[in-house]
Order: C-alpha cells, then structure tokens, then sequence
C-alpha cells in the first residue's frame, strides 16, 4: 500500500460515542487511514490525548476559551498542530482538501453548518448525525448530486437498509423492484414499562439503554421513540422513499438492524451484533470490506429474535415524528427544533420525561409548517421552533411539570 492510497479522515466530534468508535477502527487500519482533524466542543482533555495520539493538522473546539487552553497544552507538550476555533473553525476542517472522507458525528443541529461543508466540498461524507437530515434532507441531496460526494448512512439501520439495497444504489436512485423498507428498533429502555410509570424516569434510568452504549442525547431519543421518527425522516430523505413505504418493527435484541422487501417477496436483513463500529468500518472502506473489531454473530446463543408492533399511545413523539414526515417541508425542522430543547431540558432536570413530548407537541401546533425553499428558511423555522419551545418550558408551572417534584 503506497502512501497515496492512505485515505485521510477528519471526525467532527471525534470525542463523542460514534467518534471514539471511529477511531477504534482506524487505529486497526493504519496502512488504510490517517486522521487530519478531530473537532470537539468543549472536552479538552479528551482532544488532546486524541491530538497526541492520531497527530493531526488541526485540532477544533468550538468554544474559544477551550481552545485556547488546548492551544496552550499542545504548545507546552511540543505539538505543531494547529487549533481552530468556532463554526468557522469546524467549516474549515470539513471543506478542507486535507482530507478525503468526513466523518458527521457531532450531535444536533450544531452539525449542519460543517456537515454541509463537506457536502459541498464534495467529500465522502459519512453521516451519523441524523439531525441535519431530518432539517433539511433535501438541501443535502441536492448539494451532494452538484458537488459529487458520496453520502453513506452510519446510523446502524440506515447503513442496513443501503447494504441490503441493490448494488450500487446511492441516493436518489430509482427504486428497482423494491416494495417497502422494514425500520427495526429495540423499542428503547422503556418498552415494557406501563405509561403511569414514565411520569417519575429520570435522565440516568433514560440513558441506560438495554443494547447500545451512546451519547447521551440519542439516549433519550431512543427512551421516547423519538430516534425511531428521526430515522423516519431519515430514511425518506436517504431512501427517496414516502412514509408510507416504511414499517417501524420493535425487534427487542437489536441483531436485524433494518430490512429491504421487495415485489416478489423476498426480504433482505442485515444482521450483526449491536457495535456502532460495523457500520462505521463499512462506510469507511465501501465498497470493500474490513475487520472492524466487532465479534460475529453466534446463532447458537442467538435463539430467539422477536418482533412487535411499535405502541403509538405510550411514545406520542412517534406518533408526531409520522405526522411531520408526511406533512413535509419545515414540520421535521420544527420537530427536531422542539426536541433537541426538551430533551436537554430534561436532561438539565427542568421537566419531566412526559414533558418532552408535551413540549414537541405544543411548538408543532404553535408555527405552521411551509415549504422548504432554502438553508434560510430552515434556519429561521429551528430559531423560532427553540425560542417557543423555550418560553413554554418556562411557562410551565412546577406543577404542570409532569414528574417533577
Ligand atoms: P455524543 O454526545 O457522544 O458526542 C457528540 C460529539 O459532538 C462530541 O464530540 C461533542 O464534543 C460534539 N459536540 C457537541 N455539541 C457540539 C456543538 N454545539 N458544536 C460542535 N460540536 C459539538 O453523541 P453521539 O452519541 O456520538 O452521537 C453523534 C451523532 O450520531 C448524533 O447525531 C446521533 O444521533 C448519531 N448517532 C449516534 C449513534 C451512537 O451509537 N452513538 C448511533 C446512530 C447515530
Ligand atoms: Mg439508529
């Protein structure tokens, strides 16, 4: 392998789940890969042992004050790399012609300015970060299909659905014999748990999921179904796909990870054990193969795999995720807009697990959707989305707050 060969790879968030994942898997992988920046929010000390580790050109924190002291720890420790700050700091790194792939792994809303950077760079961009998606898919494709670059889904189900997809398909192919996209989920931490007793979870019990280790944010995602109707949306915009083609199966033991049925009744599954680092190693060296570190599937201790229907009632933010994918334009903007602020309010201890959706239900009926004309209307409809959302948590008597004492 010649030194031309060796992929580089910028991780935007590299000090987060799906980051360190990342790295997990190029460190198996140094004749194939070489890192060039790593970006993170405010983790300094997590930077920089991955600075010190990986070497890369550029190191990014978003806050000012954290790079200034990781400037000042590198600079102490003998490292040349060069530290950047801001969203500028992060658009920089991801448009650069430093490196080859992008890997999207920073959470939220935070990760679309820099993602779309990448996009319009041209880049392989891999893509865990559901949220800019589910903003403004569209733009994305669009962007892609003008610039060239290859976008390849790391969300575990999205990355099943495209291996199970016919060969070659990338976004906006036209569908070949294919009937229905089948979404599974593990059905979260509170799958058997009756709705009166939701009222008094806390943030720990949220984030403790039964099959998969992640960050904090999509944690809670996942407790209240909401993960499932991002990757909805998710899954129209990738798969160029109505709702109406996609079936929520809750499949407990998280080994399918999503399946493709096409017209003659044959239903493709990707199976694996639940490690983040298989789709990770798949879009990393697609259309080859490689070890990512994760065990294979043992089918005889893998005896049973269930499969039930997702309950609407219980998890409401289900039930507003399908309405918001049909009804198109800004509705998934305003959506995700209204439950990024709930869930970190929730996560800050202001309001009850049952708030969340409360809150996402009130801000969607509170700002009419339209069509999605460009990145400004977007970004005008996520502001007004969080500042309503905002007030109302504000508003909310103690009392109102559901579970919180
Ligand atoms: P995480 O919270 O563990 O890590 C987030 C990373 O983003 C960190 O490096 C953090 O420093 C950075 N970050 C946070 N806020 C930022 C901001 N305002 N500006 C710039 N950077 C910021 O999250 P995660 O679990 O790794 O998830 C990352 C993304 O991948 C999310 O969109 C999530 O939905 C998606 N995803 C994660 C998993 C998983 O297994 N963790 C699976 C599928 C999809
Ligand atoms: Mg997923």
């Amino acid at each position: 392998m010649s030194e031309k060969d060796i992929k580089t790879v910028t991780i935007l968030g590299s000090t987060g789940s799906i980051g360190i994942s990342t790295l997990d898997v190029i460190d198996r992988h140094q004749d194939l890969f070489r890192v060039t920046a790593l970006t993170a929010n405010t983790q300094v000390d997590r930077l920089f042992e991955q600075c010190k580790k990986y070497r890369p050109k550029v190191a990014v924190m978003v806050d000012e004050k954290a790079a200034r002291q990781l400037d000042d720890q590198l600079k102490a420790a003998g490292y040349t790399i060069k530290v950047e700050t801001g969203q500028e700091g992060l658009e920089k790194v991801a448009g650069s012609s430093d490196s080859d792939i992008v890997m999207a792994a920073i959470v939220g809303a935070a990760g679309l300015s820099p993602t779309l950077e990448a996009v319009k760079a041209g880049k392989r961009v891999l893509f865990a970060n559901k949220e800019p998606l589910v903003m403004c898919g569209d733009i994305f494709i669009e962007q892609a299909r003008k610039s060239g670059a290859t976008l390849l889904p790391i969300d575990s189900e999205h990355n099943a659905i495209f291996q199970c997809m016919p060969s070659n398909y990338l976004a906006g192919d036209k569908h070949r014999g294919i009937k229905r996209i089948l979404l599974t989920g593990s059905g979260g931490p509170f799958r058997e748990v009756e709705q009166s007793a939701l009222l008094h979870v806390t943030p720990a019990q949220a984030c403790n999921h039964p099959n998969w280790s992640m960050g904090k944010k999509i944690s809670v995602d996942s407790a209240t179904l909401m993960n499932k109707g991002l990757e909805l949306i998710e899954a129209c915009c990738l798969f160029n796909v109505s709702p109406d083609r996609i079936q929520i199966v809750i499949h407990p033991q998280s080994i399918i990870h999503s399946m493709v049925e096409y017209l003659d009744g044959s239903i493709l599954a990707q199976m694996g054990n639940p490690d983040m680092r298989t789709p990770i190693a798949h879009a990393l060296a697609w259309p080859e193969r490689i070890d990512s570190g994760v065990d294979g599937l043992d089918f005889f201790k893998t005896n049973k795999l269930d499969f039930e229907e997702p309950d609407f009632e219980r998890f409401p933010c289900l039930t507003y995720a399908y309405k918001s994918a049909i009804a198109g334009g800004t509705a998934p903007t305003i959506l995700n807009a209204a439950n990024e602020v709930a869930v970190q309010s929730f996560l800050d201890g202001e309001i009850g697990f049952l708030d969340i959706a409360r809150v996402i239900g009130y801000v969607l009926e509170q700002i009419p959707h339209k069509a999605v004309s460009d990145l400004d209307t977007v970004l005008k409809t996520d502001n007004k989305a969080r500042r309503i959302a905002t007030e109302y948590i504000n508003t909310m008597s103690h009392s109102d707050k559901a579970g919180i004492a």
